[in-house]
């Protein structure tokens, strides 16, 4: 009998079992892959994320592994430009963008080390419920075999991404539903050294592109989901086609001097949700109960900031502080609350067009070195939200720039 069984062992679930396990809790962490393994992921971290992998005592551990350092970020949204970066958050002065088959790797052995039971390449398809309904367990196959096998707990976390399993098993309901935008063509070229690029410009694409491990750089184009099929008609050439459109000299560059390494990867982006995420005897946790659009870059950090909440909490259940059901339900509460603002702002901007609110307070903040920082700062985690976009904050950041009166928003509506 495990105290805690995480299906899936990625971004949310691996962090979830190590913390838990340093807790002194007997826990099983189970994924249908095997690893090092690759996902389809673009896989920018956030300070705020790194925050997370330095406390746990594994960022030097990811460092060590020659991912390079990014600092400085060359952000441009329909012509209005915004190059800087953070200023320190938690001391972090840079960010990684590390292939996932090395930081998942690195999140399993964390786990594995703190003592958790690790079985890769086991699917979970169905859960234990006792006769009040509460789930008590999983039953599921390695990957290949016939016999089921079943194992008992306390309580079961769904870690397991965007289609999760135990999600549709529990029939968790989507809520704050946002249909999504775009599609992505992405792939990893050698031959090309460039900054941080995330770009996008008045014919609704977007190309972006950073630094990854082994001297190569991710390269990616976003485009509105009705111009897929045209794109895919010759995919290669219109990836080409929107980095001469929008940057012509790293269009040029990618041409002349980059050699495609890997086949490109496409994907129609699924639609932005988040899920109804507790029940009796049974938690959600990362893409499983919350996920959008890779425009903000915040799905690996978010999974690794809710996870250590939701440790947290399940920790106070499982020490008998309290109700482990109601402690639980926190961690919704709490997820749902912060993330608010980012989620908006996510959902609004993957538009690839910016609302008028968006476009006045971005454009005056190209003009001003520190609200540029705090732009930064703000996407990197280092200021909340609704402390970037309060009204007396954007006051103070139109007159600084003199901006025009008639074009001052204060909020979205
Ligand atoms: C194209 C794209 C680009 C992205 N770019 C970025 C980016 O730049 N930065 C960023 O922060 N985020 C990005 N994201 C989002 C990021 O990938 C996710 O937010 C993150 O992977 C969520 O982690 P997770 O652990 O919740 O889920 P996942 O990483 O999806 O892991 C889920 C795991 O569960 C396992 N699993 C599923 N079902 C079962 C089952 N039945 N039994 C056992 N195991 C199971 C899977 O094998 C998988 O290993 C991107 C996403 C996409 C699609």
């Amino acid at each position: 009998m495990y105290d805690v069984i995480v299906v899936g062992a990625r971004c949310a679930g691996s962090p979830l079992a190590m913390l838990l396990a340093r807790q002194g809790h007997r826990v099983l962490v189970v994924d249908r892959s095997t690893f090092p393994s690759d996902t389809i992921s673009t896989h920018f971290i956030q300070q705020a994320g790194l925050s997370r992998l330095k406390s746990w005592g594994l960022l030097d551990r990811l460092i060590a592994t020659g991912v390079p350092p990014i600092r400085r970020m060359n952000f441009a949204y329909t012509g209005i430009e915004l190059s800087g970066f953070a200023d320190p958050i938690d001391g972090l002065t840079e960010v990684y963008a590390p292939r996932r088959t090395v930081l998942d790797a690195i999140l399993v052995d964390g786990a594995r080390e703190a003592g958790a039971e690790v079985i890769e390449g086991f699917a979970v398809e169905e859960l234990i419920h006792d006769d009040n309904g509460r789930v008590t367990g999983v039953r599921g196959k390695v990957v290949g075999e016939e016999q089921q096998k079943e194992f008992r707990s306390r309580f079961v976390v769904g870690a397991d991404g965007r289609n999760s399993t135990v999600a549709e098993l529990v029939k968790a309901d989507f809520y704050d539903v946002v249909p999504a935008a775009c599609f992505v063509y992405y792939s990893y070229f050698s031959g090309i050294e460039w900054e941080f690029h995330h770009q996008t410009d008045f014919n609704h694409q977007q190309i972006g592109a950073w630094p990854t491990h082994d001297g190569q750089m991710l390269c990616a184009v976003m485009r509105r989901k009705d111009r897929f099929r045209e794109f895919r008609a010759n995919a290669e050439e219109n990836f080409h086609a929107i980095y001469d459109e929008i940057v012509p000299e790293l269009g040029q560059d990618l041409r002349d001097n980059g050699k495609r390494d890997e086949q490109l990867r496409p994907m129609l982006y699924p639609d932005n949700y988040r899920r109804r995420s507790n029940g009796p005897g049974w938690a959600l946790v990362g893409d499983a109960g919350y996920h959008k659009d890779p425009f903000t870059g915040l799905g690996i950090t978010d999974a690794l900031k809710y996870t250590e909440v939701l440790a947290d909490k399940l920790h106070q259940g499982l020490a008998g502080e309290r109700p482990i059901d109601d402690a639980v339900a926190e961690y919704v509460a709490h997820r749902d609350e912060d993330s608010r603002g980012s989620y908006a702002l996510t959902t609004s901007i993957s538009e690839l067009e910016l609302t008028p609110f968006f476009d006045s307070v971005f454009r005056a903040t190209s003009r001003s070195e520190h609200f540029k920082s705090r732009f930064f700062t703000m996407l990197g985690g280092g200021i909340h939200g609704d402390e970037f976009f309060a009204p007396d904050q954007l006051e103070k950041l139109y007159d600084e720039v003199d901006f025009p009166a008639d074009k001052r928003l204060l909020s979205p509506s």
